[in-house]
């Protein structure tokens, strides 16, 4: 456990902010303070900066085969760690250890092998141009990536950016959320330890403050952001003053559409794990919008709140705990304020719809489904960001795949039905990045993902995704005599 102070990465040192000033970090679901980390600011994104700088051409310069070998040996030390690390995790973020921390520094295990494994396929083409002219391309790195990331899954969502920004020959200097960075920054002391100094720097502090100095940085050449969307649009109209590419992983209020046949345990426990219950609804991809057909729409919705009903909040580190405590009092605010607005204008809810009942500390909400929902009400259209499910029957393919578009958002989306007509026919059809048949887990390496419309620009956990985001394809060409 951590206690006392943990300080930042800069150039392969632990360190202080310039200022000397320190934020809290605080147990979500005890009240209890974990530890203090350093209030980085404009100083040290310009210490962190100036170290990337220093190492990006002697990393750029290292085989692709090396860099993949030094993410592998870093894969390996988080796995020795492994359960050290979920504890953290569980710890700082609320989220319940069994569930989602563990699985979360799996996730982050995966990444680093899975860019280890694929460094070297950084492949250029070669163009005929005619005779006399040998025209060839190579994936260059940017420079110095400047990255930020969220609280909900802190390791995996560092690890995959830093994994393939490094992986394409680029340094990084990152701003971890300050609700949640102590799991980071024991990562980062693995990657510190296999990589030379200041190839990985990770700056704590907040959004307004690092965030901030970090986006109006002159030497960064490529911003790397997942988060809302609302920050997103400020980290692209930095990314615009500056010319700078930009790659935006934002929210999401996606679709799960269910077809009559799909009237199962099966689709209910995948519904469920869908909505990410399990990361109490703390997820960009969960699908918070149940269209149920309306043939089996009480019945179906009978499944899914009997198996809600039966989710055990409470303590993260209690293995018996399947969903663990919101992260903070203004998110559990913002999550009832939608329940309550929503049950005003008259929805209700068949399974939970308040505080977890006898936790008199912690941000505890119980699983909720609601019914009678409007699809233009607000808890139906904007990202809660919790453990809160709206519920929509729907009649015709055309009506359901009309509603699960009508929205700003474009990140994921989920179909339930073994007619695999009717359900290849809706995926095609659904305006999102991602689409699930039949599955409702998290991404896996390999896969691309990542939104279009409000929810981002680019894609992330695959190497075609990774040479997208983090290198630029160079042309040389080359007059021989034939
Ligand atoms: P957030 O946008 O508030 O913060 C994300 C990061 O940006 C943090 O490091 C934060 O400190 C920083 N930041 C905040 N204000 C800033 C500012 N003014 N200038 C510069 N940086 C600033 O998001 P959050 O509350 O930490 O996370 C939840 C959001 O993240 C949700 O909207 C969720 O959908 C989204 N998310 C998206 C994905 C994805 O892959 N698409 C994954 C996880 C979370």
């Amino acid at each position: 456990m951590t206690s006392g102070r943990t300080l930042m990465l800069i150039d392969g040192l632990d360190t202080e902010a310039v200022d000397g000033d320190w934020l809290p970090v605080y147990a979500p679901a005890t009240g209890e303070l974990l530890a203090e980390v350093p209030r980085g600011g404009r100083a040290d994104i310009a210490a962190a900066t100036g170290a990337a700088l220093a190492a990006f051409d002697g990393w750029r310069r290292t085989s692709p085969a090396a860099r993949g070998r030094l993410l592998t040996q870093i894969g390996d030390g988080l796995r020795a760690v492994k359960e050290e690390i979920a504890v953290e995790l569980a710890r700082e973020t609320g989220n319940a250890i069994r569930l989602q921390s563990r699985p979360e520094v799996q996730s982050a295990i995966d990444l680093l092998h899975y860019f280890g494994g694929t460094a070297t396929e950084l492949k250029g083409e070669t163009v005929p141009l005619g005779a006399g002219l040998l025209n060839f391309t190579t994936r260059e790195p940017f420079g110095v990536v400047g990255a930020m990331t969220p609280w909900n899954a802190p390791v995996q969502l560092s690890v995959v950016k830093v994994a393939a920004a490094l992986a394409t020959g680029n340094t990084v200097v990152i701003k971890v959320s300050e609700e949640a960075p102590l799991a980071v920054l024991a990562v980062a002391r693995i990657f510190n330890r296999h990589l030379p100094p200041g190839v990985l720097n990770v700056v704590t502090g907040l959004g307004d403050e690092a965030g901030a100095a970090l986006l109006a940085e002159p030497r960064i050449a490529k911003l790397s952001f997942t988060g809302s969307t609302a920050i997103g649009r400020m980290v692209m109209a930095s990314a615009a003053d500056r010319v700078v590419p930009v790659s935006l992983e934002l929210g999401g209020k996606s679709p799960s559409i269910v077809f009559p046949d799909a009237d199962t345990d099966a689709t209910a426990d995948g519904v469920i794990a869908s909505m990410r219950f399990p990361r109490q609804g703390q997820s960009c991809t969960a699908g918070s919008r149940l269209f149920v057909h309306e043939s089996i729409y009480d019945s179906f919705l009978a499944r899914v709140t009997a198996k809600a009903a039966l989710l055990v909040v409470g303590d993260p580190l209690d293995e018996k705990t399947d969903i663990g405590s919101i992260i903070n009092a203004r998110q559990f605010a913002r999550v009832d304020r939608y329940v309550r607005g929503a049950i005003e204008l008259g929805a209700e809810a068949l399974t939970g719809g308040s505080r977890w009942p006898g936790s008199d500390q912690g941000f505890f909400y119980t699983p909720t489904v609601l019914t009678g929902v409007d699809p233009g009400w607000a808890a139906a259209r904007e990202e809660i960001f919790g453990p809160v499910q709206v519920a929509i029957p729907w009649h015709t393919e055309d009506e359901v795949v009309a509603l699960a578009n009508d929205s700003p958002y474009g990140l994921a989306g989920y179909v339930w039905s073994h007619d695999i007509d009717a359900a290849l026919r809706t995926a095609a059809r659904i305006d999102a990045g991602w689409v699930q048949v039949n599955r409702g887990l998290g991404q896996l390496p390999g896969l691309s993902y990542g939104g279009i419309k409000a929810s981002g620009i680019g894609q992330e956990f695959s190497i075609e995704g990774a040479l997208d985001a983090f290198t630029h394809r160079k042309t040389t060409t080359v007059a021989f005599r034939a």
